[in-house]
Order: structure tokens, then sequence, then C-alpha cells
């Protein structure tokens, strides 16, 4: 069915917001094979993004396991710090040829504003990105980056001030805006075509690991690994490999501070429920009544309370396996990474690398694990030093 993976997905929006879906579904239909499209697209990957990323070989994490082969898959690399941006200019070009000249986005830790901004710059157009009044409070430096991109910052007042009261508000601006503006979204989520057109702006990362693999050691690896928070990096790694199962994908989840309701992010590896949230149906934390419960994480990019829902669809096809770190053992994989491949990652990236605690003893030395690094620690490092009781 359109739109759908298995019974996930779909397009659960107001009647309101259907033009604007159905101008984009269209659009993206026109271009999603155009070759002069796809060699845009591909152009500012690799002239202005800095791509292929960097397979990396970490043999100094391989010898503290003394098991499988660990290569990582350097997203962190990437201008503007992670993999966000394939998906800002894929759609940001997407928003060009569309005719658009104003580009909105969602944010809550800052991320995701920051690459559309840049996108945004990049490609001359105006940028507003709506932002919870609680999350500009405590992403000040992001706030002040998007300043500098050229984007306005909307602070979005209701609800509890934070990423889903934005995304509403967004969506709201976007039914009433839509003849001249373009709404980017971040992850793997939301109402038909995002899921999609997003994870085809992600799979270059899958694609690459293949192509990494076959010539670095010729063959697949027999793991890849990644964080998920909307999923959007964990589906850019999966997505080239869904139909080969001796390639075991597994995505990792925050496991917060405790398993108690509101205390993390576990949507697929916890307690979440199929139900619908921005517009699509998929897992979600969620009350026995359908109210969404608050997600927490110790890291920004991991606390949403929905995943993507074609993600929903691989846990329950058991083409994915979805698991969880705590926020205690996400540090101990950023000091880790730091300290035996001298590479800070991110707080979400520290949660795929930390699960090779778990992971690595059950694997053998032939085999080969592939972790992809989705973003650089720079931005988590005073969060991180306030954790380890640190005054900077
Ligand atoms: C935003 C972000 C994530 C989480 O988003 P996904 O859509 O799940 O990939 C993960 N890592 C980094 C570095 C991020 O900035």
């Amino acid at each position: 069915m359109k739109g759908r993976f298995g019974s996930y997905g779909g397009q659960y929006v107001p009647e309101i917001v259907m033009p604007a879906l159905m101008e984009l579904e269209a659009a993206y239909e026109q271009f999603r094979d155009d070759p002069k499209f796809l060699a845009d697209f591909d152009f500012y990957l690799k002239q202005y993004a800095g791509r292929p990323t960097m397979f990396y070989a970490a043999d100094k994490l391989t010898a503290h396991y003394g098991r499988a082969k660990i290569y990582l898959k350097r997203e962190d690399l990437l201008h503007t710090g992670a993999h966000k941006i394939n998906n800002a200019l894929g759609q940001a070009i997407l928003a060009k040829r569309m005719g658009k000249s104003k580009i909105i986005a969602e944010t809550g830790a800052g991320q995701h504003g920051v690459a559309s901004a840049t996108a945004a710059a990049l490609f001359d157009m105006d940028c507003t990105v709506f932002m919870g009044v609680e999350d500009i409070e405590r992403q000040k430096l992001n706030v002040f980056r998007m300043k500098l991109l050229g984007a306005e910052v909307h602070p979005v007042k209701s609800g509890t001030g934070t990423l889903k009261d934005a995304t509403s508000e967004a969506i709201r601006y976007w039914a009433t805006h839509v003849t001249d503006t373009y709404y980017l979204i971040g992850s793997v989520v939301g109402p038909h075509p995002y899921p999609t057109l997003v994870r085809d702006f992600q799979k270059c990362i899958g694609q690459e690991i293949r192509a990494d693999s076959i010539k670095t050691f010729g063959r697949l690896p027999d793991y890849v690994v990644a964080c998920v928070g909307g999923g959007s990096n964990a589906m850019g790694t999966f997505y080239d490999f869904k139909d080969e199962p001796a390639v075991k994908k597994i995505g990792v989840e925050a496991g917060g501070r405790s398993d108690a309701v509101g205390d993390n992010a576990k949507t697929l590896s916890g307690t979440g429920r199929p139900g619908v949230l921005h517009g699509a149906y998929s897992y979600v934390l969620q009350t026995d009544v359908g109210q969404i419960i608050e997600a927490y994480s110790i890291s920004a990019g991991l606390d949403y309370p929905g995943v993507g829902p074609e993600h929903s669809f691989m846990k329950d096809a058991g083409v994915a396996q979805y698991v969880a770190v705590t926020d205690q053992e996400a540090l101990d994989g950023f000091k880790l990474l730091s300290r035996l491949e001298g590479i800070i990652p991110a707080m979400e990236s520290s949660h795929a690398i930390a699960y090779l605690d778990k992971l690595m003893p059950s694997t053998t030395a032939d085999e080969v694990v592939v972790v992809c690094l989705s973003g650089r620690g720079d931005k988590d490092v005073q969060m991180v030093a306030r954790a380890m009781g640190v005054e900077i």
C-alpha cells in the first residue's frame, strides 16, 4: 500500500495539511529518479558535505575487545558534524526544484535546525526554525549558530515548549503558507512521503558501507550497528542491507536513567506500542489512552517518544533488532572511543559504541562489525563535563 510499511506509516494529518502533502508527494515522484536531480544531490554530497565518508578500521577498539574486527563509518566527519546534512541538502534541493523560496524546520536540540539553516544559506532561501521556548533556553549556542547562518528562530510557547510543540506549530504554519514554503523534516518520521524521502537521502550511508566492505575485506559485514532517535542514521545504515539476512542490523535506543515511565526513549526496545504521532502510525511511547509520554535521554538527539514507521515494520518483520543502553553506558562509550581512538563521538553515537560491550563477547575473530558514527561530540563536551562533575 502506498505510503505504508506493513501497517505502519500513512498520513494521519488534519485535512488542511493534505494539499501540501500531495504536492510534495507528486514532486518527489517526479524527481526521485530524475538523473539531473540525483546528479545535483550527488554533487553537493561530494563537494559540500564531504562524501564518501571514511571507513575506518578501529584497530585499538578491536584489540580492546579481542573479537570481531570493528570498522567505523565516519559520518562525524561531514560538514556540520553529523549525518543530518545529507537529508537537509536533499530536501533543500527538492524545495528549490518545487519553486519554493522558504524553508521551515522544527528542532529540539538544534542540530536539525542548524543543518536546515546551513542548506538554506547555501541555496539562498529564507529559513524559519520552530523551536520550543524551553529548548531555546537550553540550546543557546545552536540558536546563535542558526542566526549566524541567516535563519529566523521562531519561539513556540505552547505545551511544554519542546520539540513536539515546535513540530505541531511548524505543521500549522506549513498548511497555511504552502505556496512558497517547504517543510524540511529532520528524520525518517512524519506523514508519507517524509519517511521514504528522508530514507532515500540517507541511504548513501549503507550503500557506501557495502562498497567499502567489498573493497576492504571482500564481503559484506556480519553486523551493522547504529543509534536510533527518529531513526534516520540507522535507516540510512540498514536500508541497503534490508534483503541481506546475513548482515545483522542492530538499532540502539536510549535507555536513559531507568526503565520507569518517562525515564527513557525505548520506543522499540521497551514499552512503546503502535499509535499515532506526528502524522504516522508507528511505535510510540504512550499512556493507556494514547497520550504521548515525554521521552528522556542524556542525549538530546535520541529523546524522541516515537520512531520512523519503517523501523516499526523492520522490528515486527525481524529485519532488524532493537536494543538499548543507559545514559551511564553511553557515557562510558563516549570516554572509551575518545581515549582509545582519539575520536570524540556525539552522545547519540556513543549509544551505538556502548552497545559493543554487550555485542562483542558473542562475536568471533573472523567476523566484522560496522558501527555508524553518526556525529562528532564537540557539541556534547560541556554536558559530559557536567555529568562527570567537572567544572569547565
Ligand atoms: C539527530 C542525531 C541523531 C538521531 O537522529 P536519527 O534520525 O535517529 O539518526 C543521531 N546522531 C546524531 C549525531 C544526531 O545529531
